[in-house]
C-alpha cells in the first residue's frame, strides 16, 4: 500500500502517519523530517533548506524530489509507504507520477485531511515532540499521560520546532493555499482523492482513515 496524506501544516498528517505505520507496518516518509535532519547534519541540502524553512516557504522541487526518489529505493519501502508532506506542488506531484512509474510502483490513494486555518494555528503553536523517539504531542489536545514523560519511550526531553511560531505558521498557510491546495484538484481529477474531517479528535480521524483504507 502506497499512500499520500495531504493537508495543511498542523492538519495531523504526522500523527496519522505514525498510527498507520504502527497498524499496517508501512513506513512514514516525511520530507519535513528529512529536511530537518539535513539541516541538523549541515549537509549541502540542509544548508540550502535552512533559511527557506525558517521563513515558512517551500524548499525547491528539485531538492525534495531528489530526496524522495532516493528514499523510496531503500528496502524498507518495498512493503509500502506513507508520504507525509510530499508532494506539495503540482510539479512535485507530476515528478512523483514519473518516478513511481519508472520504479514500477503505484499510488493506491491520496487522503486529504480537512482542517480550518484558525484550528491549524492552535495546533501548531501547541505542538511539541519527544527528543528521543519523535512521538508528537500537543499542550492541549495530546498531552503525555504523565507530565514531561514520553508515553512511548519514557524520554523526558521534548523539543519544539523553530518554525512553529504564529508568524511562520501564517506564511506556511499562505504557501499551502497558493502552492499545495491545487493538488486537491490534481488528485481529485485522477479519481485518487478521499477527504476526511481532520477537525475531529485524533482517534476519530484515525477511524475515518481506516475506513477509507478498508474500502479500497
Ligand atoms: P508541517 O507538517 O507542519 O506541514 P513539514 O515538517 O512537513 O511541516 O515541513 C516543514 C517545512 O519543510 C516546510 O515549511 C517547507 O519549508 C519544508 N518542506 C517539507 N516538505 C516539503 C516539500 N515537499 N516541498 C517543499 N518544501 C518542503
Ligand atoms: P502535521 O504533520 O500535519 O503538520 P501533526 O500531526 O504534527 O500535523 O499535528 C499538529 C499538532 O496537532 C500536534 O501537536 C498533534 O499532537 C496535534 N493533533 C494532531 N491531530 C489532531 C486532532 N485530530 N485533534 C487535535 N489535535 C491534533
Ligand atoms: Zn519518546
Amino acid at each position: 500500500m502506497n499512500l499520500i496524506l495531504l493537508g495543511p501544516p498542523g492538519a495531523g498528517k504526522g500523527t496519522q502517519a505514525k498510527m498507520i505505520e504502527d497498524a499496517l507496518g508501512i513506513v512514514q516518509l516525511s520530507t519535513g523530517d528529512m529536511l530537518r535532519a539535513a539541516v541538523a547534519a549541515g549537509t549541502e541540502v540542509g544548508l540550502k533548506a535552512k533559511a527557506v524553512m525558517e521563513r515558512g516557504e517551500l524548499v525547491s522541487d528539485d531538492i525534495v524530489i531528489g530526496i524522495i526518489s532516493e528514499r523510496i529505493d531503500e528496502p524498507d519501502c518495498a512493503g509500502g509507504f506513507i508520504l507525509d508532506g510530499f508532494p506539495r506542488t503540482v510539479g512535485q506531484a507530476e515528478a512523483l507520477d514519473v518516478l513511481l512509474s519508472d520504479k514500477d510502483k503505484k499510488l493506491n490513494v491520496v487522503i486529504e485531511l480537512k482542517v480550518d486555518d484558525e484550528k491549524l494555528v492552535e495546533r501548531i503553536t501547541g505542538r511539541f515532540t519527544c527528543a528521543k523517539c519523535g512521538e508528537g504531542y500537543h499542550e492541549t489536545f495530546k498531552r503525555p499521560a504523565e507530565d514531561d514523560v514520553c508515553d512511548k519511550c519514557g524520554g523526558t526531553e521534548f523539543v519544539r520546532r523553530k518554525d512553529d511560531n504564529e508568524e511562520t505558521v501564517r506564511s506556511r498557510l499562505t504557501a499551502y493555499h497558493a502552492q499545495t491546495s491545487p493538488l486537491i484538484g490534481y488528485y481529485g481529477g485522477a479519481g485518487m482523492l478521499r477527504s476526511v474531517d481532520g477537525m475531529a479528535d485524533i482517534g476519530v480521524v484515525g477511524g475515518q482513515i481506516t475506513e477509507v483504507l478498508n474500502n479500497l
